[in-house]
């Protein structure tokens, strides 16, 4: 099954933390699935 992906965004309501599963407010594409306590936490 192919489907594509602008399609697949569409279809995603929000973006969801896969740490906490917090909604995450589109900011920054590169942080990926990951809110920014979860990234602070992750950060070294
Ligand atoms: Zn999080």
């Amino acid at each position: 099954m192919i489907m594509k992906i602008t399609e697949f965004f569409r279809n995603l309501p929000k973006k969801q933390c896969k740490e906490c599963g917090n909604e995450i407010e589109e900011q920054h594409e590169c942080y990926g699935n990951t809110c920014n306590e979860c990234l602070h936490v992750t950060e070294i």
